[in-house]
């Protein structure tokens, strides 16, 4: 039995892809390892999102050799789409897969057998046309269910359209079976997954459903006790998306609205779909009616042509704003953007301070939010990571809070009343059983 290890570099689009990917190696016969393990095959599943993929990529082959040195190692990802030759040129890869022919390695590769060069099989990306269904098992309290792919904006900054193609999706019919088979393993949470999946809907390149029906056919789905939405961009989230959620028992009131910048110039510049007035007109309808909704805001700093004026526009905007916490990324230049080539480049020295006042900016939110939420009572969803004798998990508006460890709340859900916040940040909560004598 050969033995196949699985590294993952970036999202959770990618995290549920591999996942799929080793499910296909099982279903061959193939031994799933982990890395250390001695594997005869590696496969390592790239971003190019991440700072110095490069580099990354190039020490987990090394590390790959030293653990198996005549093991095979595939690499795949947005980074094997972006840059097939560099990589092939990587030593000790055997082969490079693009987004095209990522799904199709045994297809592609045949028995792993090693050869003199590197085989580049890396098409165009305007060849990833199709929708490959994708959900992660890791663990068995959540699951990142793939329901969208590829971006048909072209935001000033991001490569994921070069490296990720189209938006295209799975049917709604096809997310339920998904979802359905999901159900049957225990799993009690989904998080939806996509690049951009408040464009759901996009079959060969033509619209036939909506991500509005696709949530209210989910809410239906019997065994799964919570649904996330990930991340969905602020103008596609509707009024319709947002009310169903109020009204919904197991849509959870946790959004993540990328934001990018604060100041309407950049977010031109930037090339977005919005202002930030309506930006704040749908932090406004989803806390009047889930005032205790969590909501995180991803945030670029450093984007060409910010100003500290402009700057202080985002900063001002998400002090005031009544949101949860952010998700703070510094800009740098990546190859075949627009924003590569723009004047009004932001010396990395302000980029860097700029992103660490964002960051306390972040922490002082999320500790207001928990504080907010202090003496209320949620349902939690245990997972299995202990920690000096306490365990962890996510009330519905992700709130992470800390309890003692007992082996009988693992992936159960739990209601319980928010005590204090403790040094590691998260919430203790009193004993679940003391909450249940009260209710
Ligand atoms: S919406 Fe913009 S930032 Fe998001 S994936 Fe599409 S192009 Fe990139």
């Amino acid at each position: 039995m050969k033995k196949v290890a699985f590294y993952t570099l970036g999202c959770k689009l990618n995290f549920s892809e591999t996942s799929t990917i080793s499910r296909q190696f099982e279903e061959k016969g193939f031994l799933k390892v982990d890395f250390q393990e001695n594997p005869d095959i590696f496969i390592i599943n790239t971003c190019s999102v991440t700072e110095n993929a490069d580099k990354k990529c190039k020490k987990i082959v090394k590390e790959a050799k030293k653990i198996s040195p005549d093991s095979y190692v595939a690499i795949i990802g947005c980074y094997a789409q972006l840059k097939p030759t560099e990589i092939s040129e990587i030593e000790g890869v055997d082969a490079v897969l693009g987004a095209a022919e990522k799904f199709r390695l045994h297809e592609l590769l045949g028995d792993f057998a090693k050869e003199q060069e590197a085989k580049v099989l890396a098409s165009e990306i305007t060849e990833a046309r199709t929708f490959n269904n994708a959900y992660s098992i890791n663990d068995r309290t959540r699951t990142f269910l793939k329901v969208q792919d590829g971006c048909n904006y072209g935001c000033a900054f991001c490569t994921i359209p070069l490296a990720r193609g189209k938006s295209r999706s799975n049917t709604i019919e096809s997310v339920l079976a998904s979802a359905r088979e999901i159900a049957a393993t225990d799993v009690k949470e989904i998080v939806l997954t996509g690049v951009n999946i408040g464009d759901f809907g996009i079959v060969d390149g033509k619209r036939n459903e909506r991500f509005a029906d696709l949530v209210y056919a989910l809410d239906e789905v019997e065994g799964i006790d919570r649904f996330r939405i990930s991340s969905i961009e602020p103008n596609l989230l509707t009024n319709e998306i947002i009310e169903f959620t109020a009204t919904s028992k197991r849509f959870v009131p946790h959004f993540h609205i990328p934001l990018q910048s604060g100041s309407n110039t950049i977010l031109r510049k930037m090339g977005r779909r919005y202002l930030r007035e309506l930006y704040e007109d749908r932090v406004s309808k989803i806390k009047t009616l889930m005032p205790q909704a969590c909501i995180g805001v991803d945030v670029i700093v450093g984007f060409p042509g910010e100003t500290d004026e402009l700057f202080l526009e985002t900063y001002n905007f998400l002090n005031e704003l009544n949101i949860s916490y952010l998700h703070v990324f510094t800009y740098s230049e990546r190859a075949n953007t627009r924003a590569a080539e723009m004047d009004g480049v932001v010396p990395m020295k302000k980029r860097n301070e700029r992103s660490k006042m964002l960051r306390i900016l972040s922490e002082k939110k999320r500790r207001k939010f928990y504080e907010e939420n202090l003496g209320k009572t949620f349902t939690v969803l245990f997972e299995e990571d202990v920690e000096n004798g306490k365990m962890h998990g996510f009330t519905e508006n992700y709130i992470r809070v800390a309890a003692k460890y007992d082996p009988m709340l693992i992936n159960e859900l739990k209601v319980v009343q928010l005590d204090q916040i403790n040094e590691a940040g998260n919430v203790e909560v009193l004993e679940p059983e003391m909450v249940y004598e009260r209710h």
